[in-house]
């Protein structure tokens, strides 16, 4: 990017109604956004992969894959704000929306000014947040700087209580994702000491998985490496 070159918040329209995408992406072009359209949600996961966009502004009825599914894929790799565009005014779709981690809702027929005055004020709240990293995975979000974990179930995010401890167990596997860790190196690394009963490690483990991991099932996020130590991933290939 050359000096001088001012980066444009990139909004991602995923609607598959041609004339209301055109509608919209030419209000957001005068407001000082950068607009893409995609048709579907598969097309929106291929622009993903590209480059993720600031905002999603997302219709609920696409050909395809739903768009919660879309809704529900792109939360657990980004936290910028995803508005709902829904001819679907169904409370059921809002409850099901915002749960999922959408930041509004707005309903077909809308006003494009209207809309772009949301999309602004959604940018807005984001960039407060962005002065220090949050790391989204599933409902979750986990800000490193404010040192807190927090849950999306609902129309607005509730914390998760963590102690100290397994807040910097999580924050450090969650820095280090991808990476296995053996009971040694979460020791030294989380506790900081080089000796000590290391069954306190595991036990950590369990608590953390306790409050992000789903009842029942095995572990999504911190998992076991069996004869290796523990690992904290988001992006798990099936
Ligand atoms: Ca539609």
């Amino acid at each position: 990017m050359g000096t001088g070159e001012v980066e444009l918040a990139r909004v991602l329209i995923v609607e598959d109604d041609r004339e209301i995408a055109e509608l919209v992406a030419a209000y957001l072009t005068r407001e000082g956004f950068a607009a893409a359209i995609v048709g579907s949600a598969e097309e929106a996961i291929l622009e993903c992969s590209g480059r993720m966009p600031e905002l999603l502004l997302l219709d609920l009825g696409l050909p395809g894959a739903d768009g919660l599914d879309l809704l529900r894929y792109f939360r657990e790799r980004s936290t910028a704000p995803v508005i709902i565009v829904s001819a679907r005014e169904s409370d059921e779709d809002k409850v099901i929306g915002l749960g999922l981690g959408a930041d509004d809702f707005v309903s077909k027929p809308f006003s494009p000014k209207v809309l772009a005055a949301r999309v602004k004020a959604q940018l807005r709240r984001a960039s407060y947040g962005s002065t220090g990293e949050r790391v989204a995975f599933g409902s979750y979000v986990l800000d490193f700087e404010g040192k807190l974990l927090e849950r999306r179930s609902g129309p607005s995010p509730e914390r998760v209580p963590l102690s100290r401890r397994e807040f910097e167990l999580l924050s450090f596997l969650v820095a280090n994702e991808g990476r296995t860790y053996g009971p040694e190196e979460l020791y030294k690394a989380v506790w900081g000491l080089e000796h000590g009963d290391l069954s306190t490690v595991a036990v950590h483990v369990q608590r953390v998985r306790r409050k992000i991991e789903e009842e029942g099932s095995p572990p999504k996020w911190l998992v076991t490496v069996p004869g290796a130590g523990y690992r904290f991933l988001r992006d798990r290939k099936p």
